[in-house]
């Protein structure tokens, strides 16, 4: 990447008020093995899409795509927050043993707002430096999960990138934790063009994992092994999706910033069954979707102490209203913002 490139990177992150201070990888990851062997795999698949992969200082679970320059850049406290938010739900999946009693509590949601201190840092960042410097299964299963949610936020930025959504609205898209909180739209219109995009992303982003990643670890396995790593797989997509979302998406709904976590989800189980790109028969994918959110909700009460686990699509209410919302106003527009997608 020339001088004069990066440069525009940090023009155009400065023009849209962004955090434009460029992070070195050399330098953020010069104690963190597992650090640079995700990146480097992530920017090899930038580079052979004519893309391009920064890192910038901003804090948070964040990632954003500026669209002229075809490049994406991660807040570089991503990585910090993926092994901390892996070292969590690593140790549920795998130990089975209670987590620290998470000092999270009260009636708030705790997954989302007791996870980091008061400088935007992960509570857990040092337990998880500790666990995953010693090697073993649970050091690997931690790393697992991290590189799931960090690859789920970078390919949805490509995603954006690869649609050309920036051509049709504002230079750069951006998604996760701080964006979440923008002030809702004011029109139906702009609300549904933008759940449409973010649905497109999603389907973008877990159909290169289902293609590159889980598929390859699925060869020669019986099926009950191969549905365990799925249902695992379609749990940290739904813990990726309502990290991000904050408060589950539905306050302002339909005029929400992103469309509530429910129904990013259920988006996504109507690709796992319409493109089936696992070949599983409609009976195993319906237990893929009922073991994943069972699962799902399991890790937010026990692990979260989360008050709204309980609640996790299971609000019929809502997922009519939701479903009428997206049939006839955002589904429509999937195509204008997906064109390359069959
Ligand atoms: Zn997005």
């Amino acid at each position: 990447m020339t001088p004069e490139f990066y440069q525009k990177i940090i023009d155009e992150l400065e023009r849209d008020n962004r955090d434009s201070n460029l992070v070195e990888k050399s330098q953020f990851f010069s104690n963190n093995l597992w650090g640079m062997k995700i990146y480097d795999i992530l920017e090899e698949f930038a580079q052979k899409q004519d893309m391009h992969l920064v890192m910038s200082e901003g804090k948070c679970f964040n990632g954003l795509a500026i669209w002229p320059l075809r490049t994406v850049v991660l807040h570089a406290s991503s990585f910090d927050d993926a092994i901390s938010l892996g070292y969590l739900i690593a140790r549920y999946m795998d130990c089975k043993e209670p987590i620290d009693p998470p000092q999270m509590g009260g009636d708030l949601k705790s997954f989302y707002l007791d996870f980091y201190d008061e400088n935007y840092q992960s509570k857990y960042r040092l337990k998880a430096e500790d666990a995953i410097s010693h090697s073993g299964a649970f050091s690997d299963e931690i790393k697992n999960v991290a590189s799931t949610l960090l690859s789920l936020l970078f390919f949805h930025e490509c995603a954006h990138i690869a649609h050309r959504h920036g051509s049709r609205h504002c230079n750069i898209d951006s998604d996760g934790i701080t964006t979440s909180k923008e002030q809702p739209f004011k029109t139906l219109s702009e609300a549904s063009d933008k759940h449409a995009r973010e649905l497109v992303c999603d389907s973008f982003a877990v159909n290169i994992l289902l293609e590159n990643y889980l598929a390859p670890q699925l060869d020669n396995l019986d099926i009950n092994d191969k549905l365990h790593i799925i249902v695992r797989f379609y749990a940290l997509v739904s813990l990726h999706i309502y990290f991000l979302s904050g408060d589950f998406g539905r306050d302002n709904f339909p005029l929400c910033i992103y469309p509530p976590v429910e129904f990013r989800m259920h988006h996504l189980y109507l690709d796992l069954r319409n493109d089936n790109i696992l070949k599983l028969d409609k009976f195993d994918i319906e237990l893929v979707e009922i073991r994943s959110k069972e699962l799902v909700q399991a890790i937010l009460r026990d692990v979260f102490s989360d008050p709204y686990a309980e609640d996790w699509m299971s609000n019929t209410q809502h997922n009519i209203y939701y479903r009428m919302w997206y049939e006839t106003s955002v589904y429509p527009k999937l195509k204008e913002w997906a064109p390359y997608r069959g």
